[in-house]
């Protein structure tokens, strides 16, 4: 194919794309895919420079939909160029170093300055819809989507909806304001979970789910979801006139409206820096951003440097690299879990995903396999789920593609698979005798959260079930040194270490006791609540359904589920097998004089000075305080350290009381009443 067909085939391609990704917020291709040729499209152009025209893609920005009327902007809104490495971004600032050296090179060397003057000022990119805002005398008066860029579609009412817009400004000022609209992560897997129950496609990812409840014809479908917006741009009219860009941010901020934090960077260095820390940070958000925006911080400076006809000379984005990977699916495992569940894990050619080399990722289920039409010898799309575990997203047929045959007994002890009603999965029914499941037992038994015993490697647990020395997990106290030793696992220094760490659990709190037991759905926090509402694990042992279910944060099924688990007398014999072979349950919060703060919700952000967030929490804990870990209606308190992340903002716009690190801890020492 010469060059020219190429060309005329990546238009197409992404003309397309670009349609079904701007107007009908319904992308087929994943962005990096779409990235791809749209940069090998500028590539081509831009080595034949005589083959582009001006309705090249890469001349223009956007799409816009006819079902909306349609509006000239004002002020014309453009798009981005990308730097995807530190090289890009240190070409970028040479360029505008060159530019705006050639504008002022005599004045500078007057001035005896050098180019390396230049402030630059660095932001997360909000992964969103942008939109502009007008006001007048601090009105709102209108609202467009950002559209080709010269016309936009009027949204005005749907934005009208969206709590974070200030219908009137602190001012009565002339503005336009640039921002992005955006749906939080936690909203959008929500969003899906409805979107999926009632049978409709879910958003491929935040940013569509926000263009697509943003670009409704209905104004309440608009305001039925969870929409923000970050401010990241605006143009004042002459009296309000700002010289640079943070300037303008700080005065939108004092006019009232919700913009994000930037950095001033005085080199491209600064700017590589936050970069760097920002691909790390960005995962505590709950926000997505596709990587930082870098902008000239003078106005008049990037005024001269001007822009292309897609985008400004004066800024760039630096893209984070994919969190998503293509790799082969060499076969599917069957692991059971501590509660008979069998999960499908793909095996992977491993490959690597934002920065870890990944050879293995979850699908959850079986009905995962089927919705993902999976066969052995597909090529399968990786993501980091919450960022944490890597999922398989979706597959693509090779001529390699094998049916995969799914699994009619448990993989660990052959027991026939069965389905329980009302539940999704598939499980081994062979509780009390399935090695995988008591494996994981034992192993959520001994773990950090819950008994805490050091030395129980994968090998040791499995020799000791093999061995028949555990079955479950009271026997860990029974354990002998001799048992030890003929495991030809551990030799006498650590067969010693191990059984002190099993003599120290002996001593362990009631919160973490219950976790412990592994009673299903019941985890970590739950068994915190559970210790706070019973003086021990007697009074527990008694509890009705109706006493847990009443308490806040015990759902119905976990309700059940305990009381399931403490109607099974093996699992009463269990534990007092435990305490008589020595282990001492101590409720730390029946020993806190009052649960002065019962009922009282607080949420940290940003890094406190004098104690760790663990360590906060925990004494908030004991208290009788909850501390999740977001901001909703039902928080009484943010707790706002340095760095405060976007949780200090959704309190203000929640009217949340803020509290400084000072005033928490006069109020955990009981000398500020709340
Ligand atoms: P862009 O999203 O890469 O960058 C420009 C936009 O960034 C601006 O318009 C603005 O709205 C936004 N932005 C966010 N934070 C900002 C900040 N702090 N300062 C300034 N601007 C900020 O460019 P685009 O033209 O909107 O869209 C291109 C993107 O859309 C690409 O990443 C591409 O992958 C994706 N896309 C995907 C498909 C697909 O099929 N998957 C199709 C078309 C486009």
């Amino acid at each position: 194919m010469d060059v020219q067909d190429r060309i005329l085939k990546l238009r197409k391609t992404i003309e397309l794309n670009a349609y079904k990704y701007y107007v009908e917020d319904n992308p087929i291709l994943e962005d990096w895919e779409y990235d791809k040729l749209f940069r090998e499209l500028k590539e081509l152009e831009e080595k034949n420079p005589h083959l582009i025209t001006p309705d090249s893609p890469t001349q223009r920005v956007g799409g816009i939909s006819e079902k909306f009327n349609q509006v000239p902007h004002k002020n014309r809104l453009y798009s981005l160029d990308n730097s995807n490495n530190d090289e890009e971004l240190k070409q970028w600032y040479n360029r505008v170093l060159k530019d705006v050296g050639e504008i002022e090179n005599n004045q500078l060397s007057l001035l005896g300055a050098n180019y390396s003057d230049i402030e630059l000022v660095a932001e997360l990119k909000i992964d969103g819809l942008a939109v502009s805002l007008t006001y007048e005398k601090g009105k709102f008066i209108q609202g467009l989507t950002r559209g080709d860029g010269v016309i936009g579609e009027d949204i005005t009412n749907n934005l009208k909806a969206i709590k974070a817009i200030p219908l009137k400004l602190f001012e009565d000022v002339d503005v336009e304001v640039r921002g992005e609209i955006y749906m939080p992560i936690t909203s959008f897997e929500k969003l899906n979970q409805i979107q999926i129950k009632n049978g409709q496609k879910p958003f491929a990812n935040p940013r569509n789910a926000a263009a697509g409840s943003l670009r409704q014809l209905d104004p309440k479908i608009t305001a039925s979801r969870d929409l923000s917006i970050f401010i990241y741009g605006a143009i004042f009219d002459k009296s309000q006139k700002k010289l640079t860009h943070s300037d303008a941010m700080d005065k939108c901020r004092a006019l009232g409206f919700k913009t994000n934090d930037y950095k001033k960077c005085k080199n491209i260095d600064e700017v590589i820096k936050f970069c760097s820390d920002m691909s790390e940070y960005r995962k505590t958000l709950n926000w997505a951003t596709d990587g930082v925006v870098i902008k000239v911080n003078s106005i008049p400076k990037q005024n001269e440097l001007g822009f292309t006809s897609r985008a400004p000379k004066w800024a760039t984005a630096f893209k984070f690299p994919p969190e998503e990977v293509w790799s082969e699916l060499l076969d599917v495992e069957f692991s059971v879990g501590r509660t008979g569940i069998v999960t499908p894990v793909a095996i992977l050619r491993p490959v690597n995903l934002s920065g870890s080399v990944v050879s293995r990722a979850s699908m959850y289920n079986f009905d995962e396999i089927e919705r993902l039409d999976i066969s052995i010898g597909d090529e399968a799309l990786i993501k980091k789920a919450a960022e944490i575990i890597p999922k398989v997203v979706r597959t693509r047929k090779t001529n390699n593609s094998k049916p995969l045959i799914l699994p009619k007994n448990c993989p660990s002890c052959g027991s026939e698979l069965i389905e329980i009603e009302g539940e999704v999965g598939i499980y081994c029914p062979n509780k009390e005798n399935c090695p995988a499941q008591i494996k994981g037992r034992i192993e959520y038994f001994v773990s950090k959260s819950a008994m805490d015993i050091d030395g129980f490697g994968d090998s040791i647990i499995e020799k000791l079930i093999e061995k028949n020395y555990i079955k479950s997990p009271s026997d860990i106290y029974k354990l002998t040194y001799e048992q030890l030793l003929t495991l030809d696992l551990i030799k006498d220094k650590s067969a010693n270490n191990l059984l002190n760490a099993i003599e120290q659990s002996k001593d362990v709190t009631l919160s973490k006791f219950i976790n412990a037991l592994g009673i299903r759905f019941v985890g970590k926090e739950s068994s915190d609540i559970l210790a706070q509402s019973f003086k021990d694990i007697e009074a527990l042992k008694l509890a009705s359904y109706d006493d847990l279910s009443a308490l806040d944060g015990i759902g119905e099924k976990m309700a059940q589920s305990i009381v399931d688990y403490f109607s099974n007398q093996k699992n009463i014999d269990m534990i007092d097998e435990m305490i008589a072979l020595g282990v001492k349950i101590k409720n730390k919060y029946s020993n806190a004089q009052v649960l002065r703060l019962k009922g009282q919700s607080f949420v940290i952000t940003g890094t406190l000075e004098t104690l760790s967030r663990d360590e906060a929490q925990a004494k908030l804990k004991e208290l009788g305080a909850k501390t999740p870990s977001s901001v909703s209606k039902n928080t009484n308190f943010v707790v706002v350290g340095e760095n405060p992340g976007s949780k200090a903002i959704k309190a203000r716009e929640l009217g949340i009381k803020i509290l400084s690190e000072k005033e928490l801890i006069e109020i955990i020492n009981g000398g500020l009443n709340v």
